[in-house]
């Protein structure tokens, strides 16, 4: 049993002012493997303080100086790796076979981030003026439980890069994943100040960053419904505010794809992090004329997925993070039922063999039209439908014919037709015929996806103001 009773302001790991306990789960298990003393209003003003008081000084720091900051990060964070794969299984069930990625994902974003300031230019000259990008000040980032380091890694870099100071609120349910990266960023030796980590509630710790006058920018990754929230009470500051929230992607099969090819591409990522993913590709589209040659491959290959246990390297998806979560999505299983889909594969209930933990049955529902709630809420589980379509046009109008768009995914014997359709959908990010990832390219959502981008030089400019300057004789 770990005891986390230390958050960071200021340079130190010190004590909550907060005394509020909360119980960290193995979910694979349901022992309790840790607790968790929450920060509260009080202390997110110290931390805000904290960050305020460095500003000035981190704020003038050149590009030079925070590259070798950047460097440091870079250093201590790739040393953790390891712990962090061990975090990442015991605190959320993610299957350690597929999960080196993640542990490792932490230190390539602050490495995206140092290279993206190497080549940034923070002064422009547009005609007679001179166009600066300043830092737009104090920042909060309020990160999800999934990727929980991944995230924290992501914005803070980011911030720094851009001379911001910031007071990170991760969620509470990652305590493990946020000690070990907390205390990798204290041996970088970050100007004290610079960056604190205050974990506690949402509606207590989170809140108090969203009103606050003294934060000008907040990063949020979460669901759409905090984001919302979020939008609505930093409003009366005008905060500047990057959203990146939840999704219902799409994966188009065209009528010409080779289903043996394409099946495994579209499960990879439906089922990505045990369907616990933003950008998960739950709405597979698949042709009228193919839909039972579809179905059955489908059915076939979810049969064979193997859910359970996230320590066996034969584990392809692991437990829900939470007891709530896993009947949350039990609760889908049900409503799809009732709304008239059939199943292919899966169901309510735990998968065989494993009576204990928040493991779901990998789902698959057919006979599913795009208006049914499970083909239009984030269900943040293992669960898919296919939904039948006519012709390319009704592929992308039924594709495009939801309040999300993060993600996409189009499948084809044919790139160039891969392609064309690609163009049409409505989203921040889609994949023609590959699951590859480039992180100095742009991510982020359209619609309730989501507001503005991350990565790359259009993640570093969301913390950049531009300032016109013109002088005269
Ligand atoms: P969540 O919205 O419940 O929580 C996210 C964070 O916000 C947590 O730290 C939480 O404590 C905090 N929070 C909760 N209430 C708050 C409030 N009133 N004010 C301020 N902060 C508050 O999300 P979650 O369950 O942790 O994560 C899953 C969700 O995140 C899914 O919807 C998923 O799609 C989304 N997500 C999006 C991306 C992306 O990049 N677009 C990535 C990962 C996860």
């Amino acid at each position: 049993m770990q005891l986390i009773d230390k958050i960071y302001i200021n340079g130190e790991f010190v004590t909550p002012h907060g005394t509020e306990l909360f119980e960290l789960f193995n979910p694979a298990t349901e022992e309790v493997i840790g607790t968790v003393r929450l920060a509260d209003v009080e202390d997110t003003q110290r931390a805000i303080a904290a960050a305020k008081a460095a500003f000035p000084t981190w704020s003038r720091t050149t590009k030079a100086q925070r590259i070798t900051v950047l460097k440091r990060m870079h250093a201590a964070v790739v040393a953790c790796e390891d712990e962090l794969l061990e975090a990442i299984i015991t605190e959320y069930g993610a299957p350690a076979a597929r999960s080196r990625w993640m542990a490792s994902y932490p230190a390539d974003v602050i490495l995206q981030a140092m290279q993206t300031l190497e080549s940034f230019e923070f002064e422009e000259q547009v005609g007679i003026a001179r166009v600066i990008l300043s830092p737009v000040g104090v920042t909060g980032l309020i990160t999800p439980w999934n990727s929980d380091a991944g995230f924290i890694c992501n914005k803070l870099a980011t911030a720094l890069a851009a001379g911001c100071t910031a007071v990170i609120k991760p969620s509470e349910m990652s305590a493990i994943q946020t000690q070990i990266i907390t205390e990798a960023l204290h041996k970088a030796e970050i100007p004290a100040g610079v960056f604190n980590i205050v974990t506690g509630r949402g509606d207590v710790v989170g809140a108090e960053i969203s009103r606050h006058p003294d934060i000008a920018k907040i990063s949020f990754t979460g669901s759409t419904a905090v984001g919302k929230g979020i939008v609505e009470s930093s409003a009366a500051t005008l905060k500047r505010v990057t959203l990146e929230l939840g999704g219902k992607s799409p994966t188009i099969i065209l009528d010409d794809a080779d289903a043996a090819k394409v099946i495994p591409m579209a499960l990879m990522a439906g089922f990505m992090n045990s369907g616990q993913a933003c950008i998960a590709g739950t709405r597979i589209l698949v042709p009228q004329s193919r839909l039972a040659e579809f179905e059955q491959a489908i059915g076939q290959a979810v049969a064979n997925v193997q859910s359970g246990d996230p320590r066996d390297q034969k584990t392809e998806i692991g437990p829900m993070v939470s007891r709530r979560q896993w009947e949350r999505v039990q609760g889908y299983i049900r409503l799809g039922l009732e709304e008239g889909a059939r199943l292919v594969v899966g169901g309510e209930g735990r998968p065989q063999g494993m009576e204990k933990g928040w493991c779901v049955k990998p789902t698959v529902f057919t006979q599913v039209n795009n208006q049914m709630r499970i083909a239009r809420e984030e269900i943040f589980g293992p669960v898919l439908v296919i939904i039948p379509y006519r012709d390319e046009a009704e592929a992308v109008s039924i594709a495009n014919d939801t309040d999300y768009g993060l993600n996409a995914m189009v499948l084809s014997g044919d790139l160039q037709r891969g392609i064309d359709v690609a163009q049409q959908i409505e989203t921040g990010r889609v994949l023609v015929n590959t699951l590859a990832h480039e992180p100095h390219a742009p991510f982020g959502g359209v619609k309730q996806s989501g507001l503005g981008r991350e990565m790359g030089k259009w993640g570093l400019m969301a913390y950049l103001e531009p300032k016109t300057l013109l002088v005269g004789e």
